[in-house]
């Protein structure tokens, strides 16, 4: 599991980069509304406030919609 910086208002782009680099194509990639599973420790280490915990980046999540 990656992390991806949300995008700005607009179509799809194609192609999504990660917070550690890796560069994702959008219609083979599952979104997901809160952490699960092993994320990408390179990814991890990009969210500080992620550490929370599952609870505490879905409270991020609602904030940011
Ligand atoms: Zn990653």
């Amino acid at each position: 599991m990656h992390f991806v910086a949300p995008a700005a208002h607009g179509p799809t782009p194609p192609v999504l980069e990660t917070l550690c680099g890796d560069l994702l194509d959008p219609a083979v990639t599952e979104v997901l509304d809160g952490i699960t599973g092993m994320p990408c420790v390179r990814c991890f280490a990009c969210v500080p406030h992620a550490a929370a915990g599952p609870a505490g980046a879905a409270r991020d999540r609602r904030r940011s919609a």
